[in-house]
C-alpha cells in the first residue's frame, strides 16, 4: 500500500527527486541511520563482522567502523577497501579487560587463495578463515605459527534460492565436517594454530535452520581443544523484503548462541568471543535504487514500465528471482496517486530476461503499482545489499553512483562512471 505522506516519496528524509536532480538516475542512495540501527541490533554479540561483499561502499565500511563493527573480506581487493575505509590490518596483542582474545579487525574467509589475496594476507597480516584444507600449507609458507579460523561445512545448509545455500554436499563452501580431525592435524603439522571455527550456511534463512548451527559448532569444537578463543555463527540473517515478513527473533537466536560459547567456556576454562557476521541484515533495508521511467507500453494484454536501470544495476531479481518493494514518485516529487494497476517492469538491457518483476525461473510476473508516466521515479527499496556490488557494466553501461543520506544531508560517496571509465585499459 502507498503511503501518502513526504516518506513515501523520500530516502532518510531526502526526497527522491532532489536526489535524481543531484545525481541524475539510477541512483544507489543509502540512509545512515538504518545502518546505525541495525548495528545496534546486534549489541548482544561480542563482536559483529559485517561481511562486506553485501555493500562494500568506503562510506557504509567506515560508517559500520565507527559503530563498532569489523569486517570480513573474501578478496585482496575487500582487504584494501576494508584497509582505505581505516580499519587496522590486526588485532592489538593481548586479551582485553574481559578477558575475550582480541578481535581481529579484518578477517580473509574464502575457500582459496588466489596469488594477490595470499600476497595482501601476509604483507598485512590479516586473520584467516580457511575453507580448504589446502589453504593451511599455503598460509604456513607465508606466515608461519599464524592462528586460523577453520571455516567447517556442516554437511547442511540452507538459503533463499539453491545460489545462496552454503552448505551441505552441494555446496564448496568450508572444510567437510567429518574431515576436521585430519585438516586439525595437517593444521598442526604445518604449525598453525587453530583458534577460531566459523560456519555460514546460507544467506536469508530462517532462524530455526541457523540455529542448528550452534550444536555442530559445539561438536566440533570438542575436537578442536583449547586452543580455540572464538566461535562464529557466520550471517544469514533473514531481513523482510514483502509487506508480509517482518523481522526474525535476534534475542532468541542470541541466547542460544550464547548458551553454546558459556559451555565451551566451561569446556576450556577460558572466555570464548562470540562473532556474528551479517551482510544483508546491515545494509539491505538502508538501501534504496532511484530509477527514472523511460518508457510505457502495451503488449497485448500486458502493461509495462520501463526504467534506466537493468539487471545490470540490480541483479537479484534475474539472479534469484528476489522479490523488491516498489514505489512511484511523480516526476513533482510527490508520491504518485491514481488507481494502482499490474503492471511488468523492466529495464533497457537488450535482454529479455531484463525484468525486475520476475520469480526464481525466470516466470515474468506483474506488480500493482500506481500509473508512471515517463519522468516519474521507481524506486526499489530493500536494495541495499547485492545491489550495487553486483552490478555490472554490461551492455556498456556506467556503474550507477552511490549517495550517502545522513541527518537530512545527503553526500556523493561514489560517482557514476564515466564513457572514458567504460573503456579505461583497453587497446585497439
Ligand atoms: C555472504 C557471507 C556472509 C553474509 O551473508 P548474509 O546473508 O548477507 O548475511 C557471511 N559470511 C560469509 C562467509 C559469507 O560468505
Amino acid at each position: 500500500m502507498q503511503e501518502t505522506d513526504g516518506a513515501a516519496a523520500a530516502v532518510g528524509g531526502v526526497p527522491v527527486a532532489e536526489l535524481a536532480r543531484c545525481y541524475g538516475t539510477p541512483l544507489y542512495a543509502y540512509d545512515a541511520e538504518i545502518i546505525r540501527q541495525r548495528c545496534r541490533d546486534l549489541a548482544a554479540w561480542d563482536t559483529v563482522r559485517f561481511a562486506q561483499k553485501a555493500c562494500s561502499n568506503l562510506a557504509v565500511l567506515n560508517l559500520v567502523r565507527q559503530e563498532g563493527v569489523v569486517v570480513d573480506a573474501v578478496s585482496a581487493g575487500e582487504i584494501h577497501r576494508a584497509l582505505a575505509a581505516g580499519y587496522m590490518p590486526h588485532a592489538a596483542p593481548g586479551n582485553g579487560e574481559d578477558g575475550l582474545p582480541p578481535v581481529h579487525p579484518i578477517v580473509y574467509t574464502a575457500d582459496i587463495f588466489d596469488r594477490d589475496s595470499l600476497a595482501a594476507v601476509a604483507s598485512h597480516g590479516i586473520h584467516v578463515n580457511c575453507g580448504s584444507a589446502d589453504m593451511l600449507d599455503q598460509l604456513a609458507e607465508r606466515m608461519p605459527g599464524a592462528a586460523v579460523t577453520l571455516r567447517v561445512n556442516p554437511g547442511f545448509g540452507h538459503g533463499h534460492s539453491q545460489k545462496t545455500n552454503t552448505g551441505g554436499e552441494g555446496s564448496k563452501h568450508g572444510i567437510w565436517h567429518e574431515d576436521i580431525p585430519q585438516v586439525l592435524q595437517r593444521a598442526e603439522w604445518a604449525g598453525l594454530m587453530v583458534s577460531g571455527l566459523h560456519m555460514h550456511i546460507g544467506s536469508g534463512s530462517d532462524l530455526a535452520h541457523l540455529a542448528e548451527v550452534a550444536g555442530a559448532v559445539e561438536r566440533i569444537a570438542a575436537d578442536v581443544g583449547r586452543s580455540l578463543t572464538t566461535i562464529s555463527a557466520g550471517g544469514g540473517l533473514p531481513v523482510p523484503y514483502r509487506p508480509d515478513e517482518t523481522h526474525a527473533d535476534l534475542g532468541g537466536y542470541f541466547q542460544l548462541w550464547d548458551a553454546t560459547r558459556k559451555r565451551l567456556e566451561d569446556r576450556f576454562g577460558h572466555r570464548i568471543r562470540l562473532e556474528i557476521e551479517p551482510g544483508r541484515y546491515l545494509t539491505a533495508e538502508a538501501g534504496s535504487l532511484v530509477t527514472e521511467v523511460r518508457a510505457t507500453k502495451r503488449m497485448g494484454s500486458k502493461r509495462y514500465v520501463l526504467v534506466d536501470a537493468g539487471f545490470n544495476t540490480l541483479a537479484r531479481p534475474v539472479l534469484y528471482g528476489s522479490y523488491h518493494p516498489i514505489r512511484v514518485v511523480a516526476a513533482d516529487g510527490r508520491p504518485a496517486a491514481g488507481e494502482p494497476q499490474a503492471v511488468v517492469v523492466g529495464g533497457p538491457l537488450c535482454e529479455s530476461g531484463d525484468i525486475f518483476t520476475q520469480e526464481e525461473g525466470g516466470f515474468v510476473t506483474s506488480r500493482p503499482l500506481p500509473p508512471a508516466a515517463v519522468g516519474d521515479f521507481l524506486v526499489l527499496d530493500v536494495a541495499g545489499a547485492y545491489g550495487f556490488v553486483m552490478a555490472s557494466n554490461y551492455n556498456s553501461k556506467p556503474l550507477p553512483a552511490e549517495v550517502l543520506v545522513d541527518g537530512g544531508q545527503h553526500r556523493l560517496v561514489r560517482a557514476r562512471q564515466t564513457s572514458d571509465d567504460l573503456i579505461r585499459g583497453e587497446t585497439v
